[in-house]
C-alpha cells in the first residue's frame, strides 16, 4: 500500500535567547513515519515532547531544517504558505481548542461550509450545511447558533464538521477530545472512527491521553525531547510496552480491568530543558532501569516484535516495577 503522508528524519529548529548569545534548540530531532490511507496514526507524549510542533510542520505551518514531508506523493516541506493552500482541502486541519478556534461572530452554519468559500469550492450550501450537521449528529438549527451557544461537546463536532467539510484524505487532529467531560470525550471518538469507517479518512492524532490512542489508533509513536523512542500497533504497545518511558506513561493511566491493574510507574525528576539535553540516553535523568551504559550510549531504534524501540534494555514483558538499586 502506498502511504498517503510520508515524514523522514525530520528536525524542526527554533532559535532562541537574546541577539548576542542566540542558541539553537532542537524541537523534533530527526523522526520518520507513514500513514496509509484509511490508517489512525498517533503521536504520544507529554507536553513540550515535540508532538504539536511535529504536527504543524507536517501541515505546513512550522518551517523545518532538515528531512521531507511527502503527502500523496508530492514533497510539501518546500512549499510556500500561497502553493500550500490547495493541497490543505486535502490535508485538513482539526484545532485544540473547539470554541476558541471558531470564530465568535460566524454562524455556524457558515462555520461549516467556511471551507467551499476558501477554496472557491462550488457548491449549494445549504444542503452542504445539511450533510455536514448530519454527519457529526447536530441538527439543522445548529447551523442559526453563534459559537458560545454551544457546548463544548457540540462545538468539537463543529470542528470536525470543518475538518471533513471537502472530503479531505488526511486529518490532523491536535488533542481531539482537550477541555471535555469523559462521557463527551467517548462520544467525540466514537464520531471520529465512524467518520474514519464511513469516508474513508486517514488520521494523525496528536494527544497526551492514552485514552483516545487506544481507542482510535492503529499505530502510535511515543516521543520525547523531540524523538521517537517507541513506534508499532497500538494494541502491541499497549500489552507489552518495550520502553521504559511508554511504560511509565502507560502505567499512570488507570487501568479500568483490576484484574490487569499495573503497578505505578513514578518518573523522577523533571523533563530536561530541550537547551540542557542528556547525554546518551536522553531518559536516563528519569529511567528507574538506567544502567552506566545509558549515560554514554545514544540507543538507536531497533525492531522488538514489530517495534521500533531505542532502548538498550527493553522491557521484554511489558511494564514492571524497576529493579531495586543496589547498595554502593
Ligand atoms: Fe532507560 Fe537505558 Fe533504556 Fe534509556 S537506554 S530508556 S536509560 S534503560
Amino acid at each position: 500500500m502506498t502511504a498517503i503522508l510520508e515524514v523522514k528524519d525530520l528536525e524542526v529548529t527554533f532559535r532562541v535567547g537574546p541577539m548576542m548569545r542566540r542558541q539553537d534548540l532542537l524541537g523534533v530531532a530527526g523522526v520518520s513515519f507513514d500513514v496509509n490511507p484509511g490508517e489512525t496514526f498517533a503521536l504520544v507524549g507529554e507536553s513540550g515532547s515535540g508532538k504539536t510542533t511535529l504536527a504543524r510542520a507536517v501541515n505546513g505551518l512550522q518551517p523545518i531544517s532538515a528531512g521531507s514531508v511527502t503527502f500523496q506523493g508530492q514533497r510539501v516541506d518546500t512549499l510556500s504558505v500561497r502553493e500550500m493552500k490547495p493541497l490543505r482541502r486535502d490535508m485538513a486541519m482539526m484545532f485544540q481548542d473547539p470554541v476558541g478556534s471558531l470564530s465568535p461572530r460566524m454562524k455556524v452554519g457558515d462555520l461549516v461550509t467556511e471551507a467551499f468559500r476558501i477554496h472557491r469550492v462550488e457548491a449549494d450550501l445549504q444542503s452542504e450545511t445539511e450533510r455536514l450537521l448530519s454527519l457529526v449528529g447536530l441538527t439543522m438549527d445548529f447551523a442559526e447558533r453563534f459559537p458560545h451557544q454551544l457546548s463544548g461537546g457540540q462545538a468539537r463536532r463543529v470542528g470536525v464538521a470543518r475538518a471533513i467539510a471537502l472530503n479531505p484524505k488526511l486529518v490532523i487532529a491536535d488533542e481531539p477530545t482537550a477541555g471535555l467531560d469523559v462521557s463527551v470525550q467517548g462520544e467525540v471518538l466514537n464520531l471520529l472512527g465512524e467518520l474514519r469507517e464511513r469516508l474513508g479518512l486517514a488520521m494523525l492524532i496528536i494527544t497526551h491521553n492514552l485514552h483516545v490512542v487506544h481507542h482510535v489508533a492503529d499505530r502510535m509513536a511515543v516521543m520525547y525531547l523531540g524523538r521517537f523512542v517507541e513506534t508499532g500497533p497500538t494494541e502491541e504497545v499497549f500489552s507489552a510496552p518495550a520502553h521504559p518511558y511508554t511504560a511509565a506513561l502507560l502505567s499512570a493511566n488507570p487501568e479500568p480491568d483490576p484484574d490487569k491493574a499495573q503497578d505505578r510507574i513514578t518518573l523522577p525528576s523533571e523533563v530536561p530543558s530541550l537547551l540542557a539535553r542528556p547525554a546518551g540516553c536522553e531518559f536516563h535523568t528519569r529511567c528507574p532501569w538506567a544502567k552506566d551504559k545509558c549515560r554514554k550510549v545514544v540507543p538507536e531504534a531497533t525492531a522488538i516484535n514489530g517495534r521500533r524501540v531505542a532502548c538498550h534494555y527493553p522491557l521484554d514483558e511489558g511494564a514492571r516495577p524497576p529493579p531495586k538499586k543496589e547498595p554502593s
